[in-house]
């Protein structure tokens, strides 16, 4: 791979003409990256490969591909023979695409995935496999939408920052312990399937990246248990990291009431389990917030 990252590399167009298994040619035409979409796209065809081995498709899966770019993992993906509905906010990559896919069953659509309605996609309940090497400025929002329409997705694999792997991923008593580790794991077994580095893509980014498969749970956790307090709760509790439970839920939960559930207000939210989070959550007040 052509290593660029010491030149004014966003600026620069690219021409990859690698083939593909199926034989389209990918990145064929120029396209200058743009950094306000996040466009680092996938040029090693080793973890390209990796990364679909992961997803393995199987031919009648309805995948979702979230910011498909010049169509990398997508051609690795329609190698298994599946259908592709992919996301694409970038107008100039869409001709691009519809002419490497042209014979292939892609429907594309031009739109913000963030304002997306995944579940229009859906065709049976829990149908959907949601991929994406997914822009680093929109991971965390995009992933707390899923969250919210799980009912619709079979499993979720993410190319992410490493470091938001290692915070979706992270268990109680780990500083990485938090806010999107706790909404995460309330509904979804977390994989972190292995790391990506900088030289994988082009341009290169600054950070570590790193594969993660979200599944959600076949058996609900605490179904009882509404998801909306968990989130309100989770926002009181982990709001200043190194005050104590006591500190961050002042005026909204009773030392006593904390006490009454076995847990010692004198604790730290990080150091706190799920099932104790989803405690903590069924005696906040509603009007809190
Ligand atoms: N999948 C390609 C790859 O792996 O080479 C491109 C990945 S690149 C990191 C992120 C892609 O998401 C870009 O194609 C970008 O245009 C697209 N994108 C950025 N923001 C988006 C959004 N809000 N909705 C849909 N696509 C978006």
């Amino acid at each position: 791979m052509v290593d660029l990252s010491t030149t004014a590399s966003f600026k620069l167009p690219i021409l990859v003409s690698k083939r593909s298994k199926s034989g389209s040619r990918l990145g064929a035409q120029s396209h200058a990256p743009r950094k306000r979409f996040g466009q680092n796209f996938l040029t090693d065809q080793g973890v390209i490969t990796a990364i679909a081995r992961a997803i393995s498709p199987s031919k009648n899966d309805n995948v979702v591909e979230i910011g498909p770019g010049q169509g990398a993992l997508t051609s690795a993906l329609f190698d298994s023979g599946c259908a592709i509905k992919a996301i694409e906010i970038d107008r100039d990559l869409q001709s691009q695409l519809r002419v490497m896919f042209f014979n292939r069953d892609f429907m594309l659509f031009n739109s913000d995935a963030l304002r997306f309605d995944f579940s229009e996609l859906s065709e049976t309940s829990n149908d959907l496999r949601i991929v994406g090497n997914l822009p680093y400025n929109i991971s965390t929002p995009l992933i707390f939408k899923l969250l919210s329409q799980l009912h619709v997705i079979k499993d979720m694999h993410f190319m992410l920052q490493k470091e938001v792997v290692d915070r979706i991923a992270a268990r109680p008593g780990n500083k990485n312990w938090g806010r999107i580790s706790v909404m995460t794991q309330a509904d979804c077994e977390v994989e972190h399937l292995f790391d990506v580095p900088p030289e994988a893509f082009f341009p290169r980014p600054k950070v570590q990246s790193a594969i993660v498969r979200l599944t959600p749970r076949a058996k609900q956790f605490r179904p009882q248990c509404s998801r909306v307090d968990l989130g309100r709760l989770v926002q009181h509790a982990f709001s200043q990291r190194r005050k104590t439970l006591r500190n961050n839920l002042k005026g909204v939960i009773e030392d006593a009431t904390i006490e009454g559930l076995g847990i010692d207000p004198a604790c730290r939210a990080e150091t706190l389990s799920l099932d104790q989070l989803f405690d903590l959550s069924e005696v906040l007040p509603p009007a809190t917030i």
